[in-house]
């Protein structure tokens, strides 16, 4: 007996369709229907998309058949989603306390969800038969959906799997083909003749020639210009009509057309071949083993990566790299490009939809083995996994904030799990949870604790800023700090400078009064905007004019107060005025491609200071960078979150590790006005160990995580009232359900206690195991959710929170 009834989870936004759904799958549709397609089906009165999730047959239903209504129409011709994707679902709606129809989302790429046409497309030169071929229209293109409609799609099967036939996916949203100016020769055949005229005019023989040699490709004017190639041959030539311009279609992979020059692997280090063949030994088993790879910045952990993807693909298997969203540098990229070429997709956020869905295509039909990517590559639709790496490990973006909330470390747990491949947590300062588990022996601890070139660790100096101020300095630059970069610009050599983002925005402040602009619908003040003299709330968008008077006391002493980086480059500007600065923050990186525009600049030496925020943190390599100042050691430090110091140890550790790289010694120097907090000595002594011991310490006095699993809830209402009742709702629910070796704190406003005018509480569970919890989340969340619905009362429940705000 067929498979004649599909599973499926349909997309409607509620807690009480979280199910799935049976529809007869009809006949002619039977060879598309498998778990993973998306298909239209009919719900109530209304025609709506679904997700197949299993296919059943007739005797596996315990119903009368007769009741079942039909899938309409199917969207894909083969599944987006893998089988293997389909089961994580499962679990991860149980472990997350999601619904299931936003994980299946959410493991999408974006395109898929803007509108699009699926057609079959007749390969050149294929003839097919009269009674097939009809159907197809005068650019061999027949829509998927008609073909359903005319009960073609099994008729047309035999021609999709003999290539004859092949499915594309014409997005019509935000996806359509760029453009570019280019240039060619008008007539490229007498190009001998060409050159022999312009014999006495260099330049435009210069220009001519070169077009000959490249003329199979687009020249883009863009290119011809940077080639140095001058405007004014172009427009002499093109006026003799000998070259013409054109609008060229620009490749949406980003990285086509650049010639990847190929590098050989290494010879390893002892160290990097012990780490290597632990991982090599589990990658033959095929053992689902955690590794938790402890190297210092430059010990060669990418090397390592590297190496054992191409084990993996040796033996036909495919390979995750996961990198925090601003590692995912073009350097970073170009190392896996030059390694394994074509067979590398690369997912991030800074590529548009239609080239995100390029690379995800490339993936799930097998035309790539390596996937480098940030967060939501996690889901990439590999069907035989040989490894997966997360980088940076400890790195709060993978942690998913929004719903649905989920931690990519446990994601990968799971798929290592399911493909039986070991899983790899590569880091030089490891998140607490994760050195505790290897500690334990749930990880495999894998240490690299020198750097390749042996070049020693940079020297770090901490500068206490708290003598600076006592010696009458009350400037952002110490001493210290300004000789030395004195000294940089004298050898020319290159200074980073770091400027912790956080606590660092700009307000307003009355001197009179001190009356600090507030949002009027959340309690926090307001950012002040130089370039467009506004206040802004980061949190609901609020703004307005920043005022001349003081709206408490009619002062005119209101000034903007707090530093950012278009501040301190001022400043710079002044203390080294013959420097270049490079200045790199969201205001000066949100163009596309704008941040590798300015690292390259860097890079090529067109700046002596690269100052900016946690995002030149990381994967910064330049061998001329013999400095790096943190101007800001402590604002981090001071945040009300029990992983504060963790982060500063991090982040601190992460700047430092710029320095010196190469050749040339590297010196840091880190300002601060807590000089004597573990978390920066142990950065100045390298020592992580210590680090952890003594965080380790703090986290089992203050019962928090490694010791303790955490669940914070949060409760929003515009009412006051309904908010602390619902969350003395929640704790009760809690208690009911907990042994007494829980903690269940709260309720207490939160740390942000409104925002864009509605009230926020929070109760915090503190456990280390509870058999009952799930029961406990599963019941408030269907609750709660049912108390949105009628009421906009809302509950967040975050598992393992990274935010405590
Ligand atoms: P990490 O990822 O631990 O910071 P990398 O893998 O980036 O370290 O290595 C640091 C530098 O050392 C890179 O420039 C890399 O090309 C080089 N390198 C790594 N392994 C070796 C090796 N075995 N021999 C020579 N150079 C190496
Ligand atoms: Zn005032
Ligand atoms: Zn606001």
């Amino acid at each position: 007996m067929g498979m004649t009834i599909a599973q499926v989870i349909v997309d409607v936004d509620s807690k009480s369709v979280d199910r799935t759904f049976d529809y007869r799958i009809p006949e002619y549709l039977s060879t598309v229907v498998q778990p993973g397609v998306r298909v239209i089906v009919p719900f109530g009165p209304r025609k709506i998309q679904g997700f197949v999730m299993a296919c059943i047959s007739e005797e596996e239903a315990e119903y009368d058949l007769a009741q079942l209504k039909s899938i309409i129409e199917v969207k894909d011709i083969q599944p987006e989603l893998t089988e293997e994707l389909v089961h994580l679902s499962e679990w991860f709606s149980r472990y997350f306390v999601s619904k299931r129809i936003s994980i299946l989302e959410a493991m999408l790429p974006s395109a898929i969800k803007a509108k699009y046409t699926k057609v079959f497309q007749i390969q050149p030169e294929i003839e097919l038969p009269q009674a097939i071929a009809k159907y197809f229209d005068a650019q061999g293109q027949y829509h998927y959906q008609k073909a359903q409609k005319d009960h073609m799609v099994h008729e047309l099967r035999p021609y999709l799997l003999d290539g004859s036939i092949k499915e594309m996916t014409l997005l019509n949203q935000n996806t359509t083909r760029k453009t570019q100016k280019a240039v060619r020769l008008v007539d490229v055949e007498n190009g001998d003749t060409l050159l022999s005229d312009l014999e006495k005019k260099p330049k435009q023989y210069e220009l001519v020639a070169f077009l000959l040699d490249e003329h199979h490709r687009d020249v883009f004017l863009q290119e011809l210009l940077e080639m140095s190639f001058s405007n004014s041959s172009i427009t002499t030539l093109t006026q003799k009509g000998i070259l013409e311009k054109y609008d060229a279609i620009v490749e949406r992979d980003p990285y086509a057309g650049r010639v990847f020059e190929a590098e050989a692997a290494r010879k390893l280090t002892a160290e990097q071949q012990k780490a290597f063949e632990q991982l090599n030994q589990a990658l033959h088993d095929e053992k689902a083993q955690t590794f938790l790879l402890h190297g210092v910045t430059g010990s060669g952990k990418t090397e390592v990566y590297l190496q054992i993807i191409e084990q993996v693909l040796k033996q036909n298997k495919s390979a995750m790299m996961l990198v925090p969203e601003i590692a995912l540098t073009p350097q970073m990229v170009n190392r896996f490009k030059r390694r394994f070429g074509d067979e590398v997709a690369v997912l991030h956020s800074a590529l548009s939809k239609g080239e995100r869905y390029d690379e995800w295509q490339k993936i799930r039909d097998g035309r790539a083995q390596v996937s480098v990517g940030a967060r939501s590559s996690i889901f990439a639709p590999f069907k035989k996994l040989g490894i997966i790496i997360i980088d940076e490990e400890h790195e709060a973006t993978y942690k998913q904030e929004d719903y649905p909330r989920y931690h990519v470390r446990d994601i990968a747990t799971w798929r290592a799990n399911f493909h039986g491949c070991p899983l790899v947590l590569g880091s030089a300062t490891p998140s607490l949870e994760s050195y505790a588990r290897a500690e334990k022996g749930v990880y495999q601890l894998l240490s690299m604790p020198s750097r390749v070139n042996q070049q020693p660790l940079p020297d770090i100096e901490i500068c206490d800023m708290r003598e600076e101020l006592a010696h009458g300095n009350r400037s952002m630059f110490s001493e210290k700090l300004k000789t030395a970069i004195e000294t940089r610009l004298e050898r020319e050599e290159q200074v980073v400078l770091f400027l912790n983002r956080r606590g660092y925005a700009s307000f307003m402040l009355c001197r009179d009064c001190g009356h600090v602009p507030q949002c009027p619908n959340c309690d926090i003040s307001l950012t002040y905007h130089k370039s467009t003299a506004q206040l802004k709330c980061h949190y609901c968008g609020y703004q307005t004019p920043a005022p001349f008077q003081c709206p408490s006391c009619e002062s005119e002493h209101i000034r903007q107060m707090g530093t950012g980086t278009q501040k301190v480059e001022e400043l710079l500007e002044k203390a080294f005025p013959e420097a270049r600065i490079i200045r790199m923050d969201v205001d000066t990186t949100t163009q596309k491609g704008s941040h590798e525009k300015l690292l390259q600049q860097f890079g090529d030496g067109k700046g002596d200071i690269l100052l900016g925020t946690q995002m030149i943190a990381k994967g910064l390599d330049f061998p001329n960078i013999t400095l790096v100042g943190v101007l800001n050691a402590d604002t981090l430090l001071n945040l009300p979150d029990f992983r504060s110091s963790e982060r500063t140890f991090q982040l601190l550790t992460q700047v430092a590790g710029r320095a010196g790289r190469h050749e040339k010694t590297g010196e840091v120097i880190i300002q601060t006005y807590n000089p004597d907090h573990y978390a920066i000595q142990d950065v100045k002594n390298g020592d992580y160990l210590n680090f952890y011991q003594k965080e380790m310490r703090y986290r089992q006095l203050g019962q928090y995580p490694p010791y303790y699993y955490l669940i914070n809830f949060t409760i929003t209402h515009e009412n006051m009232k309904k908010v602390l009742q619902a969350a003395t709702h929640v704790h009760q629910i809690l208690i009911q359900h907990l042994s007494d070796k829980a903690f269940i704190l709260g309720p207490s406003p939160a740390a942000l206690p409104r925002i864009n005018n509605e009230y926020r509480f929070q109760v915090l569970v503190k456990y280390k195991s509870e058999p009952s919890l799930i029961h406990a989340l599963t019941y408030l969340d269907d609750y709660y959710h049912e108390q949105y619905v009628n009421d906009k009362l809302a509950l967040k429940i975050d598992i393992n929170p990274h935010m405590m705000m």
